[in-house]
């Protein structure tokens, strides 16, 4: 049981021992030449020091105490009792512009019913100009107790007079009332666009469930994401994420246009994190004209592009093998084709742009597989690991398929959140034997691959202490695993923090300079309250994060 007040106050102590030397965008190397950080430093997976000496913005020397005491009072930052400071957290995939969109529009995490959600929806539309369409996210109806996907006609019954637009926590599915399919034109003779679906009744007609590439449908509804809003977005994502604890985050499915913004920011002091960037398909060719690569301080980064071979299993998109143990003669959604794949990586090979593709189902996941190996196979040990490619999420893989990801080099870049999210449904979708590679980490390491660990924020919350726990626990956060939950993949401290640093840190080729507390790397630490390792996911906080030798 944790006691909320205590840690509170305990917090609030720690902020006011902290704040009397540091503030958000200074360090105490702005006057002191070299400053140093003393207490309980986690220095990488297994490492630790007592002391860590920074210059500008990089470390100098790791060690014992006595590494601060020729420094003035004013240049050490003695960290609180118990508070714990780790190499800087990596998120290994995230949307940062749908992190700051998710807190600009109605936010729907949480909500526990379909009753619920109508009375969330009719509230905020009281408080809507006319006419203008009710936009929000985050809603998933694991647990609810109608035990079904929300309708349209549920959303009328609160709601007919503008159009409502709410798109699932996953981002795979949306449900929309009748005014939104009406203005939007889906009726019964709309056919499902390709790589989506628009569910419908017995009688054919929409039922407001919009999956995958059916979204785009209603996009003419949505609040224009003009460079204004964009900006907007990217900035208080951003903030977000480092006010969660991440220095650093793998940003997928980016629009070219949002690097130009990204690096501007970072030029104006306005950027807090690192930010890795996987665009958009459609960028290839601008990314092979304009090039890879990071500004001079490494904050921004063109690394290479994220494609899509399926959709999530929460909305049954995700490419299997096998029917749905629950929807017989589905078996997914796939969306790439095998020779516009194989010729998109191998462009991308020739040119050195990183690929990674968004791989769900245990099909999917072999296709990609299958077509990473049509590039890389025929090359020797060192070459074909040499490009460092990535499957995104490797969420359920054949038990046969999982050692060919180190066997290529293929960074499974899998989120721990999803299975304490999925393993509530996921059993009666899957069945128990596709369990056996679902979510995988404790057999992907065993295989030697770099398990790379992320948020999927806005899919989840983001937040680097649920990541934490869902990985070495295997639990949902309220303690619950279920039968079959193969309690045996979760992974070890060690394992947990490698993924969000050193691991993180390979697989965007910086693991020269970044995901660990060593002389030469970058001085970037996450400080939390307590050791996120030892205590309950909500007893510790993040206390503060420092990029580049400076607090953000
Ligand atoms: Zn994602």
């Amino acid at each position: 049981m944790v006691d909320q007040a205590m840690t509170y106050s305990l917090l609030s102590v720690a902020m006011a021992a902290m704040s009397s030397v540091l503030s958000a965008g200074s360090a105490p190397g702005d006057t002191c030449e070299s400053w140093a950080m003393t207490g309980d430093i986690r220095t990488a997976p297994g490492e630790a020091a007592e002391a860590v000496l920074i210059s500008g913005e990089r470390v100098t020397a790791v060690g014992d105490a006595s590494l601060a005491d020729a420094l003035p009072a004013e240049c050490v930052v003695a960290l609180p009792e118990g508070a714990v400071a780790l190499p800087g957290l990596h998120d290994g995939h995230a949307h940062l512009l749908g992190v700051g969109l998710r807190e600009m529009t109605l936010n729907l995490e949480g909500t526990t019913s379909i009753a619920e959600l109508q009375t969330r929806i009719k509230s905020a539309a009281a408080e809507l100009d006319k006419c203008e369409t009710l936009y929000g996210r985050g809603w998933i109806e694991t647990g609810w107790p109608e035990g079904r996907m929300p309708t349209a006609a549920d959303l009328d019954k609160v709601v007919k007079d503008r159009p409502v637009i709410l798109v699932r926590a996953d981002g795979h599915a949306m449900v929309v009332n009748t005014m939104a399919l009406k203005r939007a034109g889906i009726t019964k003779d709309t056919a499902d666009p390709e790589g989506g679906r628009v569910e419908r009744d017995e009688k054919g007609k929409a039922t407001g469930l919009l999956i995958d590439m059916a979204m785009p449908l209603v996009d003419d509804l949505l609040p224009k994401l003009d460079e204004d809003r964009r900006r907007e977005g990217l900035k208080v994502g951003a903030e977000k994420m480092a006010s969660l604890g991440w220095t650093g985050v793998h940003n997928m499915s980016v629009n070219p246009e949002d690097v130009v913004i990204l690096k501007e920011m970072s030029a104006a002091g306005e950027l807090p994190v690192r930010v890795f960037n996987y665009l958009v398909p459609g960028a290839l060719d601008q990314v092979i004209e304009q090039g890879t690569g990071c500004t001079d301080d490494d904050m921004v980064c063109t690394n290479g592009i994220k494609f899509y071979v399926d959709g999530a299993l929460g909305s049954r998109g995700a490419l299997l093998f096998h029917d749905y143990a629950d929807q017989p003669g589905k078996r997914g959604l796939q969306l790439m084709q095998k020779e516009d794949a194989v010729e998109a990586f191998q462009k991308a090979y020739e040119n050195k742009v990183q690929v990674t593709t968004h791989a769900i189902g245990d099909k999917g996941n072999f296709l990609v597989l299958d077509w990473y190996k049509r590039v890389l196979g025929e090359l020797d040990a060192t070459e074909r690991k040499a490009p460092r490619w990535r499957i995104e999420h490797a969420q359920i893989v054949r038990p046969n398929d999982i050692p060919r990801f180190a066997f290529y080099g293929i960074t499974p870049s899998m989120q721990p959140s999803h299975a304490i999210g999925d393993l509530f449904f996921a059993p009666a979708r899957l069945g128990e034997q596709r369990l056996l590679g679902a979510y995988a980490w404790g057999r992907f390491f065993e295989n030697g691959a770099n398990v790379v660990g992320g948020s999927d924020a806005p899919v989840e919350k983001g937040d680097p202490r649920i990541e934490i726990f869902a990985a070495t626990k295997r639990k949902a956060l309220d303690g619950t695993q279920g039968e079959n939950w193969h309690p045996e993949e979760a992974v070890t401290e060690e394992q947990a923090i490698a993924m969000f640093t050193t691991n993180a840190a390979y697989a965007v080729f910086k693991e020269d300079r970044l995901g660990r507390l060593a002389e030469g790397f970058y001085a970037d630490i996450s400080v939390f309250s307590g050791d996120p390792f030892e205590t309950d996911w909500n007893a510790t906080n993040a206390l503060m994060t420092v990029v580049g030798g400076k607090v953000r």
